[in-house]
């Protein structure tokens, strides 16, 4: 399915999820007690701007380490009802125009970023121009190693080659946003994980939290699964690592049983207009067009 076809799908959607008053009643009744982590990755600032100030007027935007800290004590008695946690994805450098935004609402949102892309000039293989939606989907699918052999011989692409532009936020950048933002890793190369080999995980894992305690100086504690992939050997991984949390992309509002290391999402398009972002909150749009996806995929090959 195009781009084009999955935003046609959503807008509609959107409109009838809208129609029903259902984005009210899951803010003040299905979610009221439950946590929704928002995921953005590369958010322009004008539409940035326009969902936060959204949120500031009808929920209230938390931090991680809170709604972590509440998952591990079973308790979300210190959460605010309507609470929500913004995150953002990868570490692309058009994050640090959000900066303004957050400092100004004050919302210090979780950037997971890719440890050793940021800071360079290499690019992350998802992001290189040749590759139609159809091609990511089947690279997603390969053993990590046969991905990589795919993305040079096609594309010429070298995980560790300097490019001429920068794709990912400069320390400096990091630095400036440090104050107001918490970042933490999201592997070193954004690699599918369970499509890697066992050494090859705990490198991209392990690795991506010792770069970044280095990079910044500080004590990582959560962890974002690239593509929001996972397996139990993953999530052992994780934890052994150190880390106190893990987030995936699995559709949903945490509750105060959900287990730390599987957080739920709420994938936010980011070029959503104000009705497809209040019919996002809710997490219908995208369980639909996921679904849609998945069936066509299943034709297609
Ligand atoms: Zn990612």
């Amino acid at each position: 399915m195009s781009i084009k076809l999955g935003d046609f799908i959503k807008s509609i959607i959107s409109a009838v999820v809208l129609l029903f008053g259902i984005p009210f009643l899951t803010r003040e009744w299905f979610c009221k007690n439950k946590v929704a982590v928002l995921l953005y990755h590369d958010v322009q600032p004008e539409i940035f701007a326009k969902h936060t100030d959204y949120l500031s007027r009808h929920f209230n935007i938390i931090s991680l380490d809170l709604l972590v800290t509440s998952i591990h004590n079973k308790d979300f008695s210190n959460i605010p009802p309507k609470s929500v946690v913004i995150t953002i994805d990868d570490g692309h450098a058009g994050n640090i125009a959000l900066l303004p935004i957050i400092m100004r609402y004050d919302i210090s949102p979780t950037i997971y970023v890719c440890t050793q892309i940021i800071n360079t000039h290499r690019h992350f293989w998802f992001r290189i121009p040749t590759l139609s939606k159809k091609e990511k989907e089947h690279l997603k699918r390969l053993p990590n190693a046969e991905r990589l052999t795919h993305l040079s011989q096609t594309s010429n692409f070298e995980p560790e080659k300097e490019y001429e532009d920068r794709q990912a936020l400069s320390l400096n950048e990091m630095k400036q946003m440090m104050p107001y933002v918490d970042i933490q890793p999201h592997t070193q190369f954004h690699p599918i994980l369970p499509n890697c080999t066992e050494t090859e995980c705990k490198q991209e894992i392990l690795g991506s939290k010792i770069d970044l305690e280095r990079h910044l100086s500080i004590e990582c504690h959560h962890f974002s699964y690239p593509n929001g992939d996972y397996t139990e050997r993953e999530i052992e991984i994780v934890k052994a690592a150190g880390f106190c949390s893990a987030r995936t992309v699995d559709i949903g509002w945490n509750r105060s049983d959900i287990s730390p290391y599987q957080m739920k999402t709420i994938p936010i398009s980011d070029d959503a207009g104000l009705i497809r972002f209040r019919a996002e909150l809710t997490g219908i749009p995208q369980r639909i067009v996921k679904w849609v996806n998945t069936i066509l995929w299943r034709i297609t090959i």
